[in-house]
């Protein structure tokens, strides 16, 4: 059978997009593997995207439209049927309570096009679709640094390399965004200082120059005590600030209120780290501030932070140069013609979505005696793990009469709703996506039909927008769609048939740096360190810092309860509530094949594998399994050397290390992308197990959450490494999460991921749902905890 190459790009709402070269045969995917071709991934995923052809042949995915029965239990049904049942639905609550009685929600698990669709839904039925994808993620500190410059693109990735001083600021982009780490490296060999500001011990931080821990929450104090420092010296640029910036003066009075001792005190950053840092930043530029969605942005404070963070680049001039800037996320950046797709015009302006993000809505809802909301359509979206405060989520989800999800698997959103619709996944629809990080556009097109019924968004709208009498506006195809999004300033020249000649990407002609005529989009054109803006609303003009809702100072009394602060990030090998199963790490299905010729060891693009002595369980299993070769060999070997191996042990033999012939080779599951090419194409003797495994969900041998914790935290409160635990907040409680003990996290606050689905420990069972004071970004990060061992 031949097997043709075909190019795709994911579509996961990940900065990096990687390029993907994808292996059919006979209509079926068998293979995927990074595009080398693309200039910043350079044919490297993680393991999510190898796990992209897992998940589309998994037996988790809904093949056909499924009805809820009385019993909670789901019944497939036609694409007739359900259409034929949400028009209905659709039409009559329209009449009767009006377009605003119908919410519209799209999250970002299919991203590019698709969330373009339901907005021209949303817009054409006359109900606007809720916000949800900006405010969830970062919208919270992005507007803050806003209101320094006015909307910005983030620096382009490529000019990171020219930084002399690289600050990341919690976040961990080993696990984020994983090919930042080629940029940042070349940097750091052209003489830059890394600097790692983060509760956690990230593997950044084992790199950086200064290392310092953070109290959670408190980022906007220390960039004042840095600022503090920086300008107390005479450290800052004089013409730069005299040229640029508004409300100098202002800001030095400011930050002489958050002298080092006492921010010292705030932060737990030792006074010598403040002065530190705020030396090297100031002396060692350009530089840049790096930080993510869930780092200071997931606190109530984070319009504040990082509006007083990115207030150290205005001072020491690395606002539009190269090599500086803040490295973070935009809303206002995309390259393009939106509102083409999503027809945000057909609706008078006055028409605003009736929250102003999704996790208002639970709030709207339980507010109302008589909820306003009876029918709600939910798109690549999981509420219900995803937004915070997850009881009150479930409990105002109760109140609407009619619910409709349309995604890959019955998740927990999915099984709430009445009818659930299978989506399209990557490879099932032609999409288009764009990255902020490196500006490039790619076409990813259908490859391969459906699994099953499945539909793309847009065929899915189109059918209920036809029933309802809205076909009109659905009269196109998803190339139509992809080329009115490409009829943009930012996207001339870039056509369809240019992208699938470069199925790698082409760049777009938005600036790589931002603001590099130093004319800055604030209304006086400068940095608004005192911003008339936030004054005019009677908020304070100025930088500074606001503690968290929760936090051992704003909170003492609750702290003495709960005297843990629980922080939530992101994990290599998930995103959000995606891909909460998939396992990575090779192992070795038989000793006695492998010949130790290290070329897994050679091959392995992160250095994942390496030969170690064998221990006499893997030697007496060689010989079990093979009756001569290199087990044999090893066997004997082995037992001259360190006396007859007869006890099955663990403990590696005593063998040279120079004897290779020996050595066995040993995976590193941290490391491990899942690439698979030690067992595709490198391994000639089939010694390696998948080094990517995606178990469906009902597979009971799944892990569940997990905390990270002290290991000196876990002395003190009698638990061990692996023990089961409960986890409480003044929200609620979350059972039997697995306890993962280090020495790589301050003792004062443990970590998880979030997207654990409910039988698995939902985090956001424990988190709140106050938001930035801008945004509308949850301060998912604002809580404390307790934790205690689980007794079932
Ligand atoms: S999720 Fe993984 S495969 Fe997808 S773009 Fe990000 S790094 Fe690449
Ligand atoms: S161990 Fe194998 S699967 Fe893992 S990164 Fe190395 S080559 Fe890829
Ligand atoms: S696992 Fe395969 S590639 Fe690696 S050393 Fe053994 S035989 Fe060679």
């Amino acid at each position: 059978m031949v097997i043709e190459k075909h190019y795709s790009a994911c579509a996961l709402n990940c900065p990096d997009l990687c390029a993907f070269v994808v292996h059919v045969e006979d209509g079926r995917i068998i293979r995927l593997e990074g595009d080398s071709n693309h200039p910043y991934t350079l044919g490297r995923c993680c393991p999510k995207g190898y796990a992209h052809v897992l998940r589309m042949y998994s037996t988790d995915r809904i093949l056909y439209p499924l009805r809820k029965q009385i019993d909670g239990s789901f019944k497939r049904i036609s694409w007739n049927e359900a259409c034929h049942e949400i028009a209905e639905k659709i039409t009559s609550a329209k009449k009767k309570y009006g377009a605003q009685s119908i919410a519209i929600y799209s999250g970002s698990g299919n991203d590019g096009m698709a969330p373009r669709y339901a907005s021209r839904f949303a817009n054409t039925l006359g109900c606007r679709m809720i916000p949800g994808i900006a405010e969830i993620c970062f919208e919270g500190a992005y507007e803050g640094a806003r209101f320094n410059v006015g909307p910005f693109p983030p620096h382009e990735l490529s000019d990171w390399a020219n930084s002399r001083c690289i600050v990341i600021w919690g976040t961990n982009k080993h696990e984020s965004s994983i090919h930042t780490k080629r940029i940042i490296q070349q940097a750091i060999d052209n003489g830059a200082k890394l600097i790692v500001i983060d509760p956690r011990r990230t593997p950044y931080a084992r790199m950086a120059n200064i290392y310092t821990t953070i109290r959670p929450g408190t980022d906007g104090a220390l960039a004042l005590g840095i600022a503090s420092e920086i300008v107390t010296r005479d450290l800052y640029n004089r013409e730069y600030v005299k040229k640029y910036v508004i409300g100098f003066d202002a800001f030095r009075e400011r930050v002489s209120q958050y002298d080092k001792k006492r921010v010292s005190e705030l932060t737990w950053v030792s006074e010598e780290i403040i002065e530190k840092i705020a030396k090297t930043f100031a002396t060692h530029g350009p530089a840049l501030i790096s930080t993510g969605p869930a780092g200071m942005n997931h606190y109530t404070n984070g319009t504040w932070a990082a509006r007083a963070v990115h207030s150290l680049l205005a001072i020491c001039g690395y606002l539009g140069v190269s090599g500086g800037g803040f490295q973070y996320l935009s809303s206002d950046n995309s390259p393009f013609n939106g509102n083409a797709v999503s027809l945000d015009d057909h609706l008078p302006n006055d028409i605003r979505p009736i929250a102003p993000s999704g996790t208002y809505l639970p709030e709207y809802i339980l507010s109302h005696t008589d909820n306003p909301i009876k029918i709600f359509v939910i798109q690549a979206a999981n509420p219900i793990t995803q937004w915070p405060n997850s009881d009150k989520t479930k409990e105002a989800f109760d109140k609407i009469p009619f619910k409709v999800c349309i995604d890959l698997e019955l998740t927990d959103t999915a099984r709430l709703c009445d009818i659930v619709l299978p989506a399209t996944f990557i490879f099932e629809h032609d999409n288009l996506v764009h990255s902020e990080l490196h500006r490039i556009v790619q076409f990813a097109p259908k490859i391969v039909q459906p699994q099953g019924e499945a539909r793309n968004e847009l065929e899915i709208w189109g059918d209920i927008a036809q029933r309802i009498g809205l076909g009109e506006y659905f009269a196109l195809t998803e190339r139509d769609a992809i080329k009115l999004a490409l009829n943009s300033k930012d996207c001339e020249g870039i056509t369809i048939e240019r992208l699938k000649q470069h199925p790698e990407g082409l760049r777009t002609r938005s600036a790589g740096i931002p603001f590099a005529d130093f004319r800055f989009k604030t209304t006086t054109g400068k940095i608004e360190l005192y911003s008339k803006e936030l004054e005019s609303f009677g908020l304070d003009p100025v930088p500074f810092h606001e503690e968290p809702a929760e936090s051992p100072m704003a909170t003492p009394n609750l702290y003495k309860e709960y005297p843990l602060i629980m922080i939530t990030g992101r994990l290599g090998t998930r995103l959000h509530s995606q891909y909460t199963a998939v396992e990575v790490g090779a192992t070795v299905k038989s000793f006695s094949y492998c010949t130790s010729c290290q070329k897994c060891v050679n091959e392995c693009p992160d250095e994942a594998i390496q030969l170690v002595r064998p221990t006499s369980k893997q030697i007496q299993q060689d010989v079990k399994d093979s009756k001569d070769g290199m087990a044999r060999l090893r066997h004997e070997l082995g037992s001259l050397i360190d006396g007859l191996a007869v006890e099955l042990s663990d403990e590696q033999l005593n063998i040279p290390l120079e004897m290779t012939a020996l050595l066995v080779p040993q995976w590193d599951a941290i490391k491990c992308i899942g690439c698979r090419e030690c067992q595709i194409d490198v391994c000639p003797y089939d010694v390696v197990t998948d080094p990517i495994r995606m178990p469906s969900r009902g597979d009971s041998t799944r892990k569940c959450a997990f905390l990270r914790m002290h290991w000196k935290t876990a002395l003190d409160l009698g638990l061990e490494d692996e023990d089961r635990v409960s986890i409480e907040s003044l929200r609620g409680r979350v059972d039997n999460i697995y306890l993962e003990l280090t020495a790589d996290i301050d003792p004062r606050v443990v970590w998880s991921s979030d997207g654990w689905w409910e039988d698995s420990g939902n985090i956001n069972n424990l988190t709140d749902d106050e938001h930035t004071a801008f945004g509308y970004t949850p301060g998912f990060n604002s809580v404390l905890v307790r934790v205690r061992p689980y007794v079932e």
